[in-house]
C-alpha cells in the first residue's frame, strides 16, 4: 500500500467510526449511555442503587442504553466460581427489578462479548504503568490484600474498553469512578491522536449530590459491597425488618440538630442525602420538615421510605430469579446486540494499530 492510499484508508475509517457520525449513519438518534456493575455480592447496596442504578433507569428514557454485569472485573479479586455465576444472574435480576427495561435498554454479561478483553489489551498497551499505579482504587484495594493480581492494576484499561467499545457519550457512575473515567477519556484522546479518530470521548454522568453514599456505621467511608461492618451496609435485597434496624442504628453524632453539614455532621448528612435521593425532595425541604425533631424521627422516617422503595425491588428480583431461563434469554439477546457494535469497534481498532487481517 502506498503512503497516500494508507492515509486515505485512515481517513475513511475515521469518518466511518468517529462517534456521532457513525451513530448517525447507523440510525442511532439518541446519545449512548453505557455502564456496568460488578457481580461481587448477592445483593447490590444502596450506594449502587442511588449512585448508579437510579441513573441507569433515568437514562434509558432519553439514551440508547447499554448496561452490563461486570463479571470480568469481579475476578480482579478472588471469587468462588459457583458464587460468581449465581451473583451474575442475581445482579441481572436486580437491574430489571430496579426498573431497567430489557425491551428498551441492552442488558448483558461482560464475558459474553469477547470484544471487551480484546480492546482492553490494546488499551493496556496505551496506558502507562505509573498512570495505572496512581489510580486510588488500585491503591486502596491492593493495600488491603496480600496477593494483588495484575488484573487489579489493569482494571481501568478493561473499564475503558467497556466504555469505548460502544462509543459511549455518557457513563453514569458514582464518584469513586471519576478517576477511572478521566483515564478512559485520556486513553480515547491518546489513541485518537495517534491513530486517527476512533473513539467517542465520553462524559462522566456523576450526580453531584448523590454520587457518594457512605457506610451507616462509618459515615466517612464509602458504602461498599466489601464493607467491613455489615450493619453499615444497606442491601437492596435486605428484608424490611433488617433495613429498618440498620437505619435505626445508623451512627450520627452527640449533637441533636438535624442539619446538612458533611464535614461536621457526616452521619446525619448521609441520611439526608439518602432521603433526598429516594424521595426526589431537596435536602433543604427535608431539613425544614424535621425541624425541632430528633435524629430518631429522621431515622424512622427514612427507614419507612427505604422499605417502601426497596421492598418491591426485592420482591420482583426474587420473582425474576424463579425463571432463570427467561433471565438467560434476556442476557443472550443483550449480548447479541452489544456484540454487533463492539465487534465493529474492535475491527477498526485492530486495523488502526496495524494488526494484519486474518
Ligand atoms: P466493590 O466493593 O466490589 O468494588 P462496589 O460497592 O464499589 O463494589 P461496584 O460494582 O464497584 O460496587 O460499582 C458499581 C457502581 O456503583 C459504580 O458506578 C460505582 O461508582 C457505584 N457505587 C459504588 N459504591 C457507591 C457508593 N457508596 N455511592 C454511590 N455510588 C456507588
Ligand atoms: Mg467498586
Amino acid at each position: 500500500m502506498t503512503a497516500a492510499a494508507s492515509v486515505e484508508t485512515t481517513a475513511a475509517l475515521a469518518a466511518e467510526t468517529a462517534g456521532h457520525d457513525a451513530a448517525a449513519e447507523s440510525g442511532q438518534l439518541l446519545p449512548r449511555s453505557v455502564s456496568g456493575i460488578q457481580a461481587t455480592s448477592d445483593s447490590l447496596h444502596l450506594g449502587n442503587y442511588i449512585g448508579a442504578l437510579q441513573q441507569f433507569v433515568e437514562h434509558q428514557e432519553h439514551h440508547d442504553a447499554f448496561y452490563f454485569i461486570a463479571n470480568m472485573h469481579a475476578i480482579t479479586v478472588e471469587q468462588d466460581p459457583a458464587e460468581l455465576r449465581e451473583r451474575t444472574l442475581r445482579t441481572a435480576a436486580q437491574f430489571i427489578a430496579a426498573g431497567i427495561d430489557p425491551e428498551r435498554s441492552t442488558i448483558f454479561v461482560q464475558s459474553h462479548v469477547d470484544a471487551h478483553p480484546k480492546l482492553s489489551w490494546i488499551l493496556e498497551c496505551t496506558t502507562g504503568l505509573g498512570e495505572a499505579q496512581r489510580m486510588t482504587q488500585f491503591k486502596d484495594k491492593s493495600a488491603k490484600k496480600e496477593n494483588v493480581s495484575l488484573g487489579l492494576l489493569t482494571y481501568p484499561a478493561l473499564m475503558a474498553a467497556d466504555i469505548l467499545l460502544y462509543q459511549a457519550d455518557v457513563v453514569p457512575v458514582g464518584e469513586d469512578q471519576r478517576q477511572h473515567l478521566e483515564l478512559t477519556r485520556n486513553l480515547a484522546e491518546r489513541f485518537n491522536h495517534r491513530y486517527g479518530a476512533t473513539f467517542t470521548v465520553p462524559e462522566a454522568g456523576i450526580l453531584k449530590e448523590t454520587a457518594k453514599i457512605y457506610d451507616l456505621q462509618d459515615p466517612t467511608s464509602k458504602m461498599s459491597k466489601s464493607a467491613a461492618n455489615p450493619a453499615g451496609l444497606i442491601n437492596i435485597l435486605d428484608e424490611p425488618k433488617a433495613l429498618t434496624k440498620k437505619f435505626k442504628s445508623a451512627v450520627t453524632d452527640n449533637d441533636t440538630v438535624i442539619a446538612f453539614d458533611p464535614e461536621a455532621k457526616p452521619g446525619v448528612s448521609n441520611l439526608l442525602t439518602i432521603y433526598s435521593a429516594l424521595t426526589g425532595d431537596s435536602v433543604d425541604s427535608i431539613v425544614a420538615e424535621y425541624e425541632g425533631k430528633m435524629y430518631g424521627h429522621l431515622k424512622v422516617g427514612l427507614a419507612e421510605i427505604a422499605v417502601e422503595k426497596l421492598a418491591p425491588v426485592r420482591e420482583r428480583t426474587l420473582e425474576l430469579l424463579d425463571d432463570r431461563a427467561e433471565l438467560e434469554r434476556i442476557l443472550l439477546a443483550g449480548a447479541d446486540k452489544a456484540q454487533a457494535i463492539a465487534d465493529e469497534t474492535v475491527r477498526v481498532a485492530y486495523e488502526r494499530v496495524g494488526f494484519l487481517h486474518r
